[in-house]
């Protein structure tokens, strides 16, 4: 019997100790994991802007030439991105609500390919008539921008009526600087902001943001390369 207890005794403590050293594993696996986590909190960029209405398209930021976005129609020969698209029609529709009839879409989705004919045609151009083919590209440059730096690939901007500066003394420009931002939209191209964007004013030039983000913008007063550095700091 005496046998016995020391046995069962010994027995209890082997176990004992087992299962000490299974929570001390189990507690070291938790912080392993802990640790991973810790790291893919780290290598992702918390700040990172990921909102497809404030993809920023300009001079230092190129869309991939394979960049493809769903379509949808305004009229026969115009298009806009199919997420955007009803604020839009909203918009032009609010327009003549208001008894403002003078305001059409000129231009609106280009696609890179077809920026990329027009740019490789008028550097062409340029070099038939014995410029070098940097002098032509600079040449072209001030006319047509480089395919996939533009805002109209992207598909989340319109440009009004003539895409000349009497735009801006018409009713609906007026319009539009106090109500698009209740459509998403915002003045991309604004005068104090040139040397930000690095595009001269354009007061036909109007770009969806997305309705929070456009009111947010102008309130702050800010355009959009602005807002996004903004963003990574709240
Ligand atoms: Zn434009």
């Amino acid at each position: 019997m005496r046998n016995v207890i020391i046995i069962l005794v010994i027995f209890i403590i082997i176990f004992g100790l087992q299962s000490f050293n299974n929570k001390k594993d189990l507690s070291n696996f938790n912080n392993t994991n802990q640790n991973i986590e810790n790291l893919i909190i780290e290598e992702i960029d918390p700040t990172e802007i990921d909102d497809w209405r404030l993809t920023l398209v300009n001079y230092e930021n190129k869309l991939p030439d394979d960049f493809k976005v769903e379509l949808s129609n305004i009229d026969k020969t115009r298009q806009f991105d199919s997420r955007a698209i009803n604020d839009l029609n909203k918009m032009l529709k609010d327009l003549k609500k208001n008894k403002i009839y003078n305001v059409w879409v000129q231009s609106s989705y280009r696609s890179i390919e077809y920026q990329t004919n027009l740019f490789n045609n008028k550097i062409n151009t340029y070099m038939k008539k014995g410029k070098t083919k940097e002098e032509a590209e600079n040449l072209t440059l001030q006319t047509i921008n480089r395919p996939g730096t533009s805002e109209h690939n992207l598909g989340l901007a319109v440009d009004f009526n003539y895409v000349d500066y009497n735009f801006e003394k018409t009713k609906g420009f007026k319009w539009l600087q106090e109500n698009a931002e209740n459509y998403g939209f915002i003045l991309r191209y604004k005068k104090e902001k040139e040397n930000i964007t690095k595009v001269n004013y354009e007061p036909w030039h109007w770009r969806y943001v997305g309705k929070e983000h456009a009111k947010k913008m102008n309130e702050l007063n800010m355009c959009l390369e602005e807002y996004i550095e903004y963003l990574k700091t709240i």
